[in-house]
This record gives structure tokens, sequence and C-alpha cells, in this order.
């Protein structure tokens, strides 16, 4: 059987943290879908066509990849689709700590599910989109954290 994992997230905007997580796993998986979930309470400070296209564009290279949204629970949108893997990156002991309640309900309501995590590399243990979008915000360069193929628009 081929096995196929989702890379769920909110990529506002993506980074080199996710990026290498991502690609790091193509050996575990035949196939891996990065998906955008559409959470009702995070206001993304990205449109979600832009960060969809630069998921595209980062990924482009990798036939095993595609590039998904999608509304609801993730692991509905992993029945509709045949994935068996949830992939999540862990950089510190709160991430592990909040992965660990997702993860465990995630089984509760699918038991054919499984989440597998991968460490993020030292070099991008402190990065995160969140502290990203405060560099941009403020005016800073923040080109060295996110993917080289991709631009931020330049502060309105
Ligand atoms: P969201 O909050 O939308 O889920 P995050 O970027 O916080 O988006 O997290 C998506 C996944 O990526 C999580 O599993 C998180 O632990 C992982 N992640 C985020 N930043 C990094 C990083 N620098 N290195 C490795 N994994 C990361």
């Amino acid at each position: 059987m081929k096995t196929s994992a989702i890379f769920p997230g909110s990529f506002d905007p993506i980074t080199k943290g996710h990026e290498s997580v991502i690609i790091r796993s193509l050996g575990l998986f035949d196939s891996v879908t990065v998906a955008i979930g559409f959470n009702a309470e995070k206001k993304s400070l990205f449109p979600l066509e832009l960060r969809l296209k630069w998921l595209k564009d980062v990924f482009a290279p990798y036939p095993q990849i595609s590039v998904a949204f999608y509304e609801g629970l993730t692991t509905d949108f992993c029945k509709k689709n045949n994935i068996q893997y949830i992939l999540r990156g862990l950089r510190t002991s709160a991430d592990f700590e909040f992965e660990r309640g997702i993860g465990q309900m995630n089984k509760n309501i699918f038991p054919d599910i499984e989440t597998v995590f991968l460490l993020a590399l030292p070099e991008y243990n402190s990065l995160s989109s969140s502290i990203i979008r405060d560099i941009y915000r403020n005016g800073g360069n923040i080109s060295s954290f996110i993917p080289e193929k991709i631009q931020l628009p330049p502060l309105k």
C-alpha cells in the first residue's frame, strides 16, 4: 500500500523550518500533501491565495508533494483523501505538549490515523511564523528565514 501523509499548517508565512521537515519526510512517505487548514479562530496576515502560491512555488520541484486547502477537521480531510499519517515538526517541549494533545485527540476521533513527528534541525529551532511576522511588520529583513523561492510583499 502507498503511504501518504499530510503536513497541516497555516504557513503565514511558510518558513525554512516547515520546508525542512517536509522535504526530510520524503524518504518516509510515497506522497505528502502540504495543506492549509482554515482556522476560524486564527486571522492570517497573508491572504490564502498568496500562502497557497508560496507552497506551490516552494514544492514545485517535488512530484511527491501536492498542495491543498481544507476546511473542517484534519482527520476528515485524511479520511476523504486516504491519508494515513499526519506529519508535524517538534522544536521544543512546548511543541511536544501541544502536539501530543492534538495527536491523541486525532487518534481518538479517527483510530486509523497516526501522527509522525520529525525534530526541527537545530538551526531552525527558533524559527516560527509568528516571529517572522513580527520582524516583517516592523520592517526587518526576514529573507534568511523563509524559503529562497519566495518573497514577501513590500510592507504597506
Ligand atoms: P500552525 O500554528 O498553523 O499549525 P505552525 O507553523 O505553528 O502552524 O506549525 C505547523 C507545524 O510546523 C507544527 O508541527 C510545528 O511544530 C511545525 N514547525 C513550525 N516551525 C518549525 C520549525 N522551525 N522547524 C520544524 N518544525 C516547525
